[in-house]
């Protein structure tokens, strides 16, 4: 780890997956860092991305898949080179994730705490049976959830505490950093509401570093000290949450936000950013928003605007008019 508590520094990462017709650039040239204990927001329209990004930490990008460059240095060590076999290793125990869906997540025709008990002993051989039982017992409390509803089987827990069973099988190896992908997504707004603040409780409990992927920014307003906001592949919008929710420079992040509702604000009508998200296989050139931007002049079809800071310290924006 470095000397500024920088647990995730991804750098300069391009992942593409292999089509008949040809790459698609799904995550192109992303770096950002993730702190000890923190949380960075991933945000962003569907196939921005996010989810791409995510699998590549993990290194599980699905058939077709390919990191093309980059590093991804976790606890101090590049991931990238290194094989399946070590890559395991470090899955759930360094890095590990929650994906979207917690109803499919389980598998029906097993005890939850069965299936978490799985989940700790794939990765520390010899724990004995009171250990992993007293393991499960508390991970579902640190939870929230009853430590005698291990003996039941998921279709007898309700979407919210399936949700939260997930979270605690993430957990299971004691990981540093946990990867949550859209939380709560299909679950009403009073249970995703109480997932967030399990998040964020687990986060200062534990000390646990986060990566929260979303395409809902009041999510990522609630729970994270960092956000990057991702369109069409690349990183447009990156630093501080406070600093970019309260003055969105990039004409994307601004679209965004005008385009989801606040919790707590006060009431706008809510415009939703005309045009599409483009083809990855053949993106507009230089500025891949310049479709669809407001502002497009000449050079943003010309020239790749970089991410750099403009002004405010830690916040970033890949952007012409600045
Ligand atoms: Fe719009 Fe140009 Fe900025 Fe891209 S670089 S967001 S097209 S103004």
């Amino acid at each position: 780890m470095t000397a500024n508590s920088t647990v995730l520094s991804v750098q300069d990462l391009s992942a593409y997956y292999y089509t008949l017709n040809g790459w698609v650039r799904a995550a192109e040239s992303v770096t950002f860092d993730v702190e000890m204990g923190q949380a960075m927001g991933l945000a962003g329209e569907s196939g921005c991305g996010k989810t791409t990004v995510a699998m590549s930490l993990l290194k599980i990008l699905p058939r077709g898949g390919r990191i093309r460059k980059g590093k991804i240095i976790f606890d101090g060590e590049d991931l990238v080179p290194l094989s399946e076999n070590e890559m395991r290793k470090r899955r759930w125990k360094g890095i590990s994730i929650v994906f979207q869906g917690a109803m499919s997540a389980f598998n029906p025709v097993y005890k939850v705490g069965d299936q978490i008990a799985e989940a700790i002993k794939t990765h520390e051989s010899g724990v004995s049976k009171a250990d992993v039982e007293e393991r499960i017992a508390k991970l579902l409390e640190t939870v929230g959830i009853e430590p005698s509803r291990a003996d039941n089987y998921p279709h007898e827990f309700s979407g919210g505490m399936r949700q939260r069973a997930l979270i605690a099988m993430a957990l299971a190896a004691n990981p540093k950093m946990l990867i949550a992908d859209e939380p709560g997504t299909a679950l009403d707004v009073i249970v995703q509401a109480q997932t967030l603040k399990l998040l964020r409780d687990l986060k200062d409990r534990l000390g646990l570093s986060m990566i929260m992927i979303s395409h809902d920014l009041s999510i990522i307003a609630e729970t994270c000290e960092k956000v990057a906001i991702m369109y069409a592949g690349r990183i447009v919008e990156y630093g501080d949450a406070v600093s970019i929710f309260k003055n969105p420079m990039h004409p994307y992040t601004q679209g965004l936000i005008k385009a989801f509702p606040s919790i707590k604000g006060e009431r706008v009508r809510l415009t939703s950013i005309p045009g599409t998200p483009p083809d990855l296989i053949h993106p507009p050139p230089a500025c891949r928003f310049n479709p669809r931007c407001p502002y497009v002049m000449d050079i943003c079809k010309k020239i790749d605007p970089q991410l750099v800071e403009h002004g405010e310290k830690n916040h970033l924006a890949a952007c012409h008019l600045y």
